[in-house]
């Protein structure tokens, strides 16, 4: 499949690593608009929000602790952070592989739309 983000997971690509486990990669984001701009993404191939079902949404519930983890890490736990998923045109979105933005390090404008 010619996807960015599986060829990121597979190596193919490079990325910053941040974390790694049998069903997340975490890596820097290429265009940080944070000081902290981590994307979080399921290793199984799903296009965005609207592909999660019952049968694969425990990933989901995986990356928002694999989240708290490292916001941890990144010392961001107690100044806050974001955790932001675009899905569709509308949001945004450009790359469609499932992933979520952790944004933090700096005041986040209070923008919801
Ligand atoms: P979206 O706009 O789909 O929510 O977010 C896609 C994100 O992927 C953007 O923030 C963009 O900067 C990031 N991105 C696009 N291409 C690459 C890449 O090749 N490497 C990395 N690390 N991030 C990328
Ligand atoms: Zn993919």
């Amino acid at each position: 499949m010619d996807c960015l983000f599986c060829k990121i997971i597979s190596g193919e690509i490079p990325s910053s690593k941040v974390y790694e486990d049998d069903m997340v990669y975490a890596f820097k984001d290429i265009n940080p608009m944070a000081p902290v701009h981590i994307l979080i993404v399921p290793k199984q191939h799903l296009s965005s929000m609207n592909d999660i079902s019952a049968e694969n949404s425990a990933v989901v519930a995986h990356i928002f602790e694999v989240a708290a983890k490292l916001a941890k890490e990144f010392g961001i736990d107690e100044s806050g952070y974001r955790v932001v998923s675009n899905c569709g045109a509308d949001a945004g979105q450009t790359v469609f592989h499932l992933h979520f933005h952790l944004l933090g390090g700096t005041k986040l404008k209070v923008e919801m739309c």
